[in-house]
């Protein structure tokens, strides 16, 4: 497989270099006052946590320079187990739409079915995954997976453009039951068989406007306020993070969109149980916003109402916020001026990644960071690969290499039958000879690679694959993570390891062109491939 073939072209040793000054320069051993820093024993008992538990940095961060942080609640300081949760949201839907005499009878929640971060195409009634320039990479019909060719056929001319209201993005977590319900329907439609005449996009609208009307109506909120164990998952380490926090000296606020009965519940059952003996969750925050109707209240001025009983009675507010107080609505302008804090002063913590991350980076500057709970198992997936991951760069190394070879041997051919420019040192039929040869090796070559390849786009998810990548490439997903959130991690707990005095720095930015990238076609060969394939 591996035996080396001479170039068709000699190459000119007159005019490629490879020795300059950078190989020449060498660089002493560092022997500075702290090259050998003699080990310390841990402050606190060692506890190690595995990558996927980091804290990922895209813009650096330093902790030391924040006054405050706001946190988001539902799937940021409060954990949903997300089928429960979806499932049941997905259920009621069904149901008032059964009583409305749609055929849903054999409608079903399949969790695997969408995932954050694809986009449904409300004009054509498809899910897609697109790539971080907007390339459509895969998409499903209804619920039938498109196969390649008609994908092409579908979206050669299309890119998808999240401003453009055909475009859906799924944002959050709370989206699944809703991609998963219009999937489904689009099925139905397609049948024949919803009732009145009606397109893909008043489709999406109608379901769309069932599953808000689920978390905007009691009954979800009533049955998970009765049993919380059903669908929260308690983390005992927030409660610890926020206090660590606080007692760093900085000032935490609430901001959710969730009403005040529902955020209470919620904060008292999976916060109280882990703070201090008295102390409530109420305490640890300077400033509780419920119903505050993100991302209008990033960019609007409503007014702020007080919540002034613990059943939620409320009254305008006058004058500025105060402290330890709870409201309701209201807009982040006034929390920056009452609080004295903005911009770069303020980190906020959200799941949501238009609702909390975009919107507060694009109008007001703020600090980002966002949760994303699928990337422990993304992470985890990522590191179970290597091995194999390894053995495809390795397969695409070698498959570029011959590759390079073949169109190299076919210039060649086609000057000698052209009878122009330089000559290659072969005879045409050296150079026919060579083609087969390397035709040859590169057929079976490809049948090694695309299994492997295709494992790589089903890790985590086998209609989808990782949420952050699509194909090779980064997802949507990933760009607007990359644009919008300075860091990211799977749960707020990941701080309480990193401490409220962190300074998080973000890796180097890499390019195509750089020494390490992986992969990609370079434009000369590397100096130790030239050699090999001449003294071979
Ligand atoms: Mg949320």
């Amino acid at each position: 497989m591996n035996g080396a073939l001479a170039p068709a072209f000699a190459p000119d040793p007159g005019r490629i270099c490879w020795e300059g000054p950078a190989g020449r320069i060498t660089r002493p051993p560092y022997a500075g006052p702290f090259a050998e820093s003699p080990p310390m024993p841990p402050v606190f008992p060692a506890h190690p946590l595995p990558r996927s538990r980091g804290v990922f940095c895209n813009r650096t961060l330093n902790f030391r320079s924040l006054r405050a942080i706001g946190y988001d609640m539902d799937y940021t300081l409060v954990d949903y187990r997300v089928e429960a949760f979806e499932r049941q949201v997905f259920d009621f839907a069904l149901e008032r739409f059964r009583a409305e005499g749609w055929p849903v009878e054999l409608l079903v929640f399949d969790p695997g079915m969408v995932a954050r971060g694809l986009i449904i195409d409300t004009e054509l009634g498809n899910v897609v995954k697109a790539n971080r320039f907007g390339l459509v990479r895969r998409a499903m019909h209804g619920t039938g997976p498109m196969d390649f060719a008609r994908q092409r056929q579908v979206y050669s001319g299309t890119l998808v453009d999240l401003a453009e209201p055909r475009w859906v993005f799924l944002n959050t977590l709370f989206s699944l039951s809703e991609g998963c319900l219009y999937a489904q329907m689009v099925d139905l439609l397609d049948q024949g068989r919803l009732p009145g005449a009606m397109g893909y996009r008043d489709l999406y609208r109608r379901v769309r406007a069932m599953v808000d009307a689920q978390h905007i109506e009691g009954r979800l909120k009533d049955r998970i306020i009765a049993q919380p164990e059903s669908c929260v998952v308690l983390d005992p380490e927030i409660p610890l993070t926020l206090l660590d926090q606080r007692h760093a000296g900085k000032k935490l606020l609430l901001i959710t969109n969730s009403d005040w009965t529902f955020s209470a519940a919620m904060m008292t059952y999976a916060f109280d149980p882990f703070l201090p003996a008295g102390m409530t969750w109420r305490e640890l925050f300077d400033l509780v916003i419920v119903g505050a109707r993100k991302p209008d209240f990033f960019t609007d001025h409503a007014p702020f109402y007080e919540v002034v009983t613990g059943d939620g009675l409320l009254r305008p507010a006058v004058g500025p916020l105060l402290p330890g107080r709870a409201y309701v609505g209201g807009s982040a302008a006034q929390v920056e001026r009452d609080l004295g804090i903005q911009g770069d002063e303020i980190l906020y913590v959200g799941d949501h990644m238009f609702g909390d991350v975009h919107v507060s980076k694009s109008a007001l500057r703020w600090r980002t960071a966002l949760v994303l709970r699928e990337l422990e198992a993304e992470v985890a997936a990522l590191e179970a690969f290597k091995e194999v991951e390894r053995e495809i760069a390795q397969k695409m190394a070698e498959k570029e290499r011959l590759e390079a070879l073949f169109s190299e041997a076919r210039l060649g051919l086609q000057r000698v039958r052209g009878g122009y420019g330089p000559q290659p040192g072969l005879g045409a039929g050296e150079l026919e000879v060579r083609l087969q040869e390397l035709r040859a090796r590169l057929l079976p070559l490809d049948g090694e690679i695309a299994p492997l390849a295709r494992a790589a786009t089903e890790l985590t998810n086998s209609r989808w694959g990782l949420l952050t990548r699509a194909g090779n490439d980064k997802s949507h997903l990933a760009r607007q993570v990359e644009r919008y959130a300075d860091v990211y991690t799977s749960r707020v707990s990941n701080f309480l390891h990193a401490t409220p005095y962190v300074y998080l720095r973000s890796p180097r930015g890499s390019l195509p062109h750089d020494p390490s990238s992986p992969g990609g076609t370079a434009l000369a060969p590397a100096p130790e491939a030239a050699e090999r394939d001449l003294t071979d």
